[in-house]
C-alpha cells in the first residue's frame, strides 16, 4: 500500500519566480496593486508579469475588461474588510506558471476573484500548474 507522498507537487505557494517572492515577502509596503474588475476592486500582491497574466484570466469571464493599479485607486476600496484586509495575515495565494497572485481581501472577495481566475483558466483550457500562459 502506497501512503506517502513522496513525490507529490508543492503543496503550499511557493514560486520558482523570484520577482513574486520578493513581491509576497513585501506584503504591506509598495509591492501591493489593485485588481480593478467589474465592480470588485481588490488588492494583490505578485510581480508585475505574473500579475498581469492575473488580470488577463480574471476578465476573460468579465464584463468589462479587468485593470490593473500599482497604486490605491482614487475612489479608494469600497469594502471595508478589503481595507483592512493587508493587516491580517492569511490570505490565498493562487499559481500562475511558475509564479503567484495573493489575494489580499476579506473572505467574500477572495473566493470572487479566484473563482473568476478560475474560470478564466477554464476559459482557456488551461490548469493553473501548466505552462505559463
Ligand atoms: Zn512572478
Ligand atoms: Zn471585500
Amino acid at each position: 500500500m502506497v501512503s506517502e507522498d513522496s513525490n507529490g507537487g508543492p503543496v503550499g505557494p511557493s514560486p520558482s519566480c523570484p520577482d513574486c517572492q520578493a513581491a509576497l515577502d513585501a506584503t504591506g509596503r509598495d509591492a501591493v496593486s489593485f485588481l480593478l474588475v467589474d465592480s470588485l476592486t481588490v488588492p494583490v500582491v505578485g510581480c508585475e508579469v505574473h500579475l498581469e497574466q492575473f488580470r488577463l484570466l480574471c476578465g476573460l469571464t468579465a464584463d468589462e475588461t479587468a485593470k490593473l493599479l500599482s497604486h490605491r485607486p482614487a475612489g479608494g476600496i469600497q469594502c471595508p474588510g478589503c481595507r483592512r484586509a493587508d493587516q491580517t495575515l492569511e490570505h490565498p495565494v493562487v499559481q500562475i506558471g511558475h509564479g503567484v497572485a495573493a489575494v489580499l481581501a476579506c473572505e467574500t472577495h477572495e473566493s470572487d476573484v479566484i473563482e473568476r481566475f478560475q474560470a478564466g483558466l477554464q476559459a482557456r483550457g488551461q490548469l493553473p500548474d501548466g505552462r505559463p500562459l
